[in-house]
């Protein structure tokens, strides 16, 4: 008897949502290549490494589990070592807040294990020809046929991605996702105490969020560090100023908050995330583009979180695999 190969899948981006795609497809037997643009995962679950070797969770801040799945892959990932809980006492709802240990990216990690992951692989171009889907990668200069393709990356990548799908381009249009511009900043000394507000959500003004790395758990020690999100409006009235302007406007809205004099500041840079947060979702898990054959996914379908990512991630593997069988 002539066995049939197990059909090709290549996901797209290595955040959250591929790699949940990538290991429920594993977990059902298919050898799924993962291709990422940049050498680390996670995507925007993030941890940038400054001068010194010091860590800022410069993209999703924690990670909250209301649904079973991504509840049972946390309580997974917290008992494996890969996240833990954060006590960040704020005034927001009593919901309990995950963040990755050591990084924020750790918090991926579990999904990755025994993956083929090719990092700084940029996809540029898709075609379709008579032998499946025609990958062609940027920096590396690689091509690659598979028989399927999901794209777990924010909807406006997929959309330059796919401009020969009409019928694709209504539906990612509709689709919004606010800027973010996030400041990360090293001091010499700890600020006096009160001299800066409490960490957590920020209310008016350019800043929305601040947060102190060392609140989290499982932290090296190392200096005081902050991570500053502004706001999606401001993000979006100053997305193209070069980061360094960015970075001082929001100093300068650090230091209108603070009740006191800062410490000298020994590290400071600005990261813009051109897609952050999702303002209008698609309203479901995935888009099909193209029969089951070519398909789009990440947060941007069902909200603005980390779990959102997750489930359209696990929605689009399901999808293949009720194909396959
Ligand atoms: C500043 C900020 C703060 C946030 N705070 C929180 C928070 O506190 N809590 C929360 O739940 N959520 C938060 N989020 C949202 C959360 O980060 C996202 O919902 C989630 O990480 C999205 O995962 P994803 O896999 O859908 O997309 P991404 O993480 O964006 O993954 C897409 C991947 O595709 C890759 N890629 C892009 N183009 C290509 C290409 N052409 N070829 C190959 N690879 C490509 C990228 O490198 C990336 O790794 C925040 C986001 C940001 C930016």
């Amino acid at each position: 008897m002539v066995s049939t190969p197990a059909p090709t899948v290549a996901v797209i981006g290595a955040g959250i949502a591929g790699l949940a795609c990538a290991s429920r497809l594993a977990a059902a037997g298919m050898t799924p290549v993962v291709f990422d643009k940049s050498r680390g995962l996670g995507g925007r679950i993030a941890t940038r490494r400054g001068p010194d070797g010091l860590t800022f969770d410069h993209g999703a801040q924690f990670a909250t589990a209301r649904g079973p799945a991504f509840s049972a892959y946390m309580r997974g990932a917290v008992a494996g070592g890969a996240a833990a809980d954060w006590d960040l006492p704020d005034a927001t709802r009593g919901e309990r807040r995950y963040v990755g240990t050591p990084g924020m990216s750790s918090l991926v990690r579990p999904l990755a294990e025994g993956l083929e992951i090719r990092g700084q692989h940029t996809l540029t171009k898709i075609e379709r020809t008579q032998d499946g889907w025609q990958l062609a990668f940027a920096l590396v200069g690689e091509t690659m046929v598979a028989d399927r393709v999901a794209l777990c990356l924010p909807a406006p990548q997929v959309a330059a991605l796919t401009q020969d799908f009409p019928q694709a381009a209504a539906a990612l249009a509709s689709v919004d996702i606010a800027p973010c511009w996030a400041v990360m900043i090293a001091f010499e000394d700890p600020p006096l105490p009160g001299t800066l507000p409490d960490a957590g959500p920020q209310a008016g003004g350019p800043i929305a969020w601040m947060a102190t790395e060392g609140t989290k758990p499982a932290r090296d020690a190392g200096p005081a560090r902050l991570v500053l999100h502004a706001s999606p409006g401001w993000s979006r009235a100053n997305l193209e100023r070069p980061a360094e302007d960015a970075a001082r406007l929001l100093l300068d809205a650090l230091k209108g908050l603070s009740k006191g004099p800062l410490p000298a500041i020994s590290h400071v840079a600005a990261h813009r995330w051109r897609y952050a947060k999702t303002q209008v979702p698609l309203g479901r898990p995935f888009l099909d583009i193209a029969d089951g054959m070519l398909l789009a996914g990440g947060d941007w379908c069902l909200g603005a979180r980390v779990e959102c990512g997750f489930d359209s991630g696990v929605s689009l593997a399901d999808r293949i695999l009720r194909d396959i069988g």
